[in-house]
């Protein structure tokens, strides 16, 4: 029942379900890693944050409102031009604002049936509805998606490499789902793990923003520059949804000091190439280990696994995970992506991607 004496949130409001990180630091364990949040465990580049401590000397004044050197820093890096590219509070600023934009009451927007959970947030927040499409194998299935498609349907989230799973279609079908879609329609290609995929891939993700009007990749710092808490992401889009958003986002909706984290960061290649590298080392190293171990781990491009539990009880996913959270080592449950019985574990640093293999070695012997 609603109360007529205080202010109300409009319809459909109330039906959003609040969005859940995975957990901090567990309580009286002596050394905690977290691997929850699919950070870097080599941290920022020293130069991000060198950049940032210097940029702090100057807290009284505002920030540029239009991020330049840091858009400058990725347009040089990537070879984009700098007109094209938006940058925000964090990736789930532009995906939410995007939606707020394009969806209203009425509208559907598609995202898949292990898709990042925050979609449906921002679907149900601009007061649309979104659709789910089913995938195939923990992989997205493009025929799934334009077999959802119907006159209302306004707008595509395409997480690739998708979170939880890691799984990563080719771009050729990223293309056919483009083709497959009406005009109308807005693609929105978050590319959040785009770094750890050595493909030339994203060349091709990028012809597509280029050359079409309904096309729009995000990215993001918090992954693979280790830049989480400075919320920094941005987008690269056609030049009529630059001019929408651009009139539409917060006037300094990015701070001075990750401006200059995100600069520093952009620029230091080195870090970047090191970053993945730990990952392409790890992937493959945990995913055989578990694998050893009789656990079923989805084969990952992210930096990050899916780790599947027996059925049986004692060896349950929330089983392990409670028993993995007493030794220190916090891993992400994804019952809410679909997954009751897996947990996911980002790559961490050498000693915290042994002591999880060994831990769960004495876990399934228990
Ligand atoms: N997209 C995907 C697929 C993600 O996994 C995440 C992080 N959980 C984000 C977007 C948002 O990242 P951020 O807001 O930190 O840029």
């Amino acid at each position: 029942a609603t109360d007529p004496l205080r202010p109300q949130p409009r319809a459909g409001i109330m039906d959003i379900e609040a969005y859940v990180p995975g957990k901090g630091a567990a309580h009286g364990v002596a050394k905690v890693h977290k691997l929850s949040a699919n950070e870097n465990p080599l941290g920022p580049s020293p130069k991000a944050v060198e950049a940032a401590q210097e940029a702090a000397a100057g807290l009284e004044r505002y920030p540029d409102g239009q991020a330049t050197r840091l858009r400058q820093a990725i347009a040089d890096t990537h070879g984009l031009n700098i007109a094209n590219i938006q940058c925000f509070n964090g990736s789930d600023e532009v995906l939410g604002l995007l939606a707020r934009i394009y969806l209203g009451p009425g509208d559907e927007a598609i995202y898949t049936e292990h898709g990042f959970l925050a979609y449906p947030i921002f679907i149900l927040a601009a007061g649309a509805t979104p659709v789910v499409a089913k995938e195939a194998g923990e992989r997205v299935d493009v025929d799934a998606i334009l077999a959802s498609v119907t006159p209302r349907t306004k707008m595509v989230f395409l997480a690739n490499p998708n979170n939880p799973t890691g799984t990563y279609i080719a771009f050729e079908e990223v293309r056919r789902l483009h083709a497959g879609l009406p005009k109308n329609v807005l693609l929105v290609l978050d590319a959040a793990y785009a770094e750890f995929v050595r493909r030339n891939d994203y060349e091709a993700g990028i012809e597509l923003v280029a050359s079409n009007e309904n096309v729009v990749m995000t990215r993001t710092f918090s992954k693979v520059h280790g830049l989480g808490g400075a919320r920094i992401g941005w987008s690269y889009a056609p030049a009529h949804i630059v001019d929408v958003l651009e009139r539409v986002r917060d006037p300094f909706n990015v701070s001075s000091t990750a401006i200059a984290a995100g600069e520093a960061a952009m620029r230091d290649r080195a870090h970047v190439e090191r970053s993945v590298q730990h990952i392409e080392t790890w992937v493959p190293w945990l995913t055989e280990e578990l694998t050893k171990l009789g656990l079923r781990v989805t084969p990952s491009v992210g930096n990050f696994i899916l780790i599947h539990f027996p059925d049986d009880r004692e060896h349950s996913a929330p089983e392990a995970d409670g028993y993995l959270s007493e030794r220190g080592y916090i891993l992400r449950r994804v019952a809410g992506y679909g997954f009751p019985n897996a947990l996911r574990m980002t790559v961490g640093t050498e000693e915290a991607n042994r002591g999880v293999v060994a831990a769960l070695t004495e876990f399934l012997k228990s």
